[in-house]
């Protein structure tokens, strides 16, 4: 077959079908707490949703299905659970066949080989509008290592490349991807945290030919180790860290230049969708202008309806929801990432030819925005508030209007509903807001019962239904 980069489209087919198969029935529907009790509610079996086709009819579930009162132990039912028995049943036939062979002659291996496929060993923290575990088995992180070679071509970087990475030193994905990506390509990477002397301190041990900085604040940093006398005239790759928005990546253009690394320097967005361990990229031909390319053997990338999280048909931008393919630990099908873009592309890359998905004008975590709210400060979990909107007997239409409020500048949650003729407008108010309540953990600020015709339009739409002001 050919490179994971340059499949056919019938191979890519046939692969991911396969895959998902396999994921589905050897590994999710048996060991995972949450999907074997959420498929019984659903009255399916695991025959009848292993493929991509059915698969895609399965309503989409993200952290605050999983965690409903807020509770991050929720997260826990995602994690496989296979002991020896169960490994023995859905082992893929090589591993298996390793595996029975040392048991014979190594009966320790044997239990090594079981446990690096079954048990988490290794955890980071994800999570937009809560803060909860992802499980990782030693095959997981394997996984990722490897797929860190891929990340590399995808990058253009080569081993000889030296990479130092002021990322906050937090247990995160994307921290784990790039650590272990620098380690399945072998190059070296120095991480001393976000701290700019700490970062200026090392940039100038090594001779650093990538920096990586998270995209919101990586102009402002530059100009600080500039100002620090970091030595960064070497750069030849700046690594965007959580998908840039546009201006944020001017930004960084400008303040390159302001410091004098050369244009040659190319910038490229990186990014971990929130719950899933693989790092995607932009390819090092496009600069920036094609995308963030997926692993099409190791994850199912899809969109679903923003407000509803069901299929939906392309047009409007929609949320993107990835199922993991070969993962092990804390397996995700179908999963809400809080991403927004504009579309999946599924043609070969226009600047470098690789025939992978990819995820076109992504805007991170839109859908859990930072609210200044008069309670204080917190990330608003949207995707609870339209949930507890969409599909209302008492509700006609509606829409959602977040940001900051006439008199002061504190943000603001306001959901106007449209009732149908005969119901009790305040009666509605009252069961919305406490429906927002539940779903969302946020009482809105207001619920404005309004006539046909008289919702708000003016703003910006995050979804279909939700204005930013
Ligand atoms: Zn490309």
């Amino acid at each position: 077959m050919a490179d994971w980069d340059r499949r056919s489209t019938q191979q890519l087919t046939k692969q991911r079908e396969a895959a998902v198969r396999s994921q589905v029935l050897h590994a999710v529907a048996p060991f995972s707490p949450y999907w074997r009790a959420r498929l019984k509610a659903l009255g399916r079996t695991p025959a009848s949703v292993a493929g991509v086709a059915a698969l895609s009819k399965l309503p989409a579930v993200g952290e605050r299905d999983i965690c409903p009162d807020g509770d991050p132990a929720g997260a826990g039912a995602l994690v496989l659970q296979a002991g020896e028995s169960g490994f023995a049943l859905h082992a893929q036939g090589p591993v298996l066949r390793k595996a029975m062979v040392d048991r014979l002659v190594r009966p320790g291996s044997y239990r090594a080989v079981v446990e690096a496929d079954t048990r988490p060993t290794s955890y980071v923290f994800a999570g937009l509008g809560l803060r909860y575990p992802v499980a990782s088995t030693r095959s997981d992180l394997d996984l990722v290592a490897r797929t860190g070679a891929r990340l590399w071509q995808l990058l253009g970087l080569t081993r000889g490349d030296v990479v130092v990475s002021g990322l906050a030193p937090l247990r995160t994905a994307s921290v784990q991807a790039l650590e272990l990506g620098a380690l399945g390509a072998g190059s070296p990477l120095l991480a001393p945290g976000d701290d700019v002397d700490e970062v200026a301190g090392a940039l100038r041990l090594v001779p650093a030919t990538v920096l990586a900085l998270p995209s919101a604040t990586a102009a402002t940093t530059l100009d600080d180790l500039d100002e620090a006398g970091a030595p960064l005239a070497g750069l030849k790759t700046l690594l965007l860290v959580g998908a840039p928005y546009d201006d944020e990546r001017a930004g960084v253009r400008d303040a390159l230049t302001r410091i004098g690394v050369p244009d040659s320097c190319v910038i490229l967005a990186v990014h971990v969708p929130d719950g899933h361990r693989l790092m995607w990229a932009e390819c090092r031909e496009s600069a920036g202008r094609t995308g963030l390319h997926t692993y099409p053997d190791l994850e199912l990338v899809q969109m679903v309806d923003a407000e509803t999280g069901e299929d939906a048909p392309a047009g409007d931008r929609r949320e993107v929801v990835v199922t993991q393919l070969g993962f092990r630990g804390t397996a995700l099908l179908r999963w809400r990432t809080g991403d927004v873009a504009d579309a999946v592309a599924e043609d070969a890359c226009p600047a470098c030819a690789r025939t992978v998905p990819r995820v076109v004008g992504l805007h991170a975590g839109a859908l859990v925005p930072l609210l200044a709210l008069k309670g204080g400060t917190r990330a608003v979990d949207l995707r609870g508030v339209t949930g507890a909107l969409s599909g209302r007997p008492d509700v006609v239409d509606w829409r959602v209007v977040i940001g900051p409020g006439k008199r002061d500048r504190t943000d603001q949650v306001i959901v106007h509903v449209v009732p149908p003729d005969g119901v009790d407008s305040a009666e509605v108010a009252v069961a919305v807001a406490r429906d927002v309540r539940a779903a969302a953990g946020l009482l809105p600020t207001q619920v404005v019962v309004a006539g046909p015709g008289e919702l708000p339009d003016q703003g910006a739409a995050l979804s279909r239904r939700v204005l930013s002001r």
